[in-house]
Parts: C-alpha cells; sequence; structure tokens
C-alpha cells in the first residue's frame, strides 16, 4: 500500500495512480476557496526513491510520500493537533483545546 502525497490516504499501487490526479484537483479547488494568506503553493509529488541495486525503493518511497502528507497539514491554533487544510478551520470553531480551555479559566478569573 502507498499513501497518498497529498492526503495521506493508503492505495494499491495500481490505484493510487488513478487517484493522485484526482486528489490533487481537489488539492487546488480547496486551495484556491482559501483566502490569499492562506494559499499554499502545490505541493510536488515526491520522486521514487530507489535502491542502491537500481530497484524501486518502495519502504523510501513510501516514506517521502508520507512525508510529504504530513506537510499539508495544518496544525490547529488551539490545540495544536494537525489537520488537512479544508478541515482546519472546521475543527477550530469547535475546538476546545488545552490553551482555549486556559484562556476560559483566565476570563473566569479576571471576573470574579
Ligand atoms: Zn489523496
Ligand atoms: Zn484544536
Amino acid at each position: 500500500m502507498f499513501p497518498c502525497y497529498l492526503c495521506g490516504r493508503l492505495f494499491s499501487v495500481n490505484s493510487i495512480y488513478i487517484h493522485e490526479p484526482q486528489c490533487l484537483k481537489k488539492w487546488r479547488t480547496e486551495n484556491d476557496k482559501l483566502p490569499p494568506h492562506k494559499r499554499r503553493p502545490e505541493p510536488l509529488k515526491p520522486d521514487i526513491k530507489f535502491t542502491p541495486e537500481g530497484k524501486i525503493d518502495n519502504q523510501a518511497t513510501i516514506e517521502a510520500n508520507w512525508l510529504s502528507h504530513l506537510e499539508q497539514l495544518v496544525p490547529c491554533r488551539i490545540c495544536g493537533r494537525t489537520f488537512n487544510p479544508e478541515r482546519v478551520e472546521v475543527h477550530e470553531k469547535s475546538c476546545k483545546g488545552q490553551a482555549f480551555k486556559k484562556f476560559q479559566d483566565f476570563k473566569v478569573e479576571i471576573l470574579q
């Protein structure tokens, strides 16, 4: 199984070639919807890695794809967990993370 370098979902070798162009299209659509300061440069598909013997190094290729996917993730400003960019805003609206809770406690202290 190979992780998609964009969304990180796992695919078989055959289906990832079908998925990746679709995923990139979706990525572009989502990116265009973001306000300009939040838009990101298009991620480049990592090169296929080869072993010293010139064979495809599946493990290294999988790792490169996975790392590329991780770079796509955006941390929540409240709890610091990472999300796909189109999901982070939805999450932040409902996030009750640690920092948020501290801020709430702080506010309560001031009001008392
Ligand atoms: Zn994908
Ligand atoms: Zn959060």
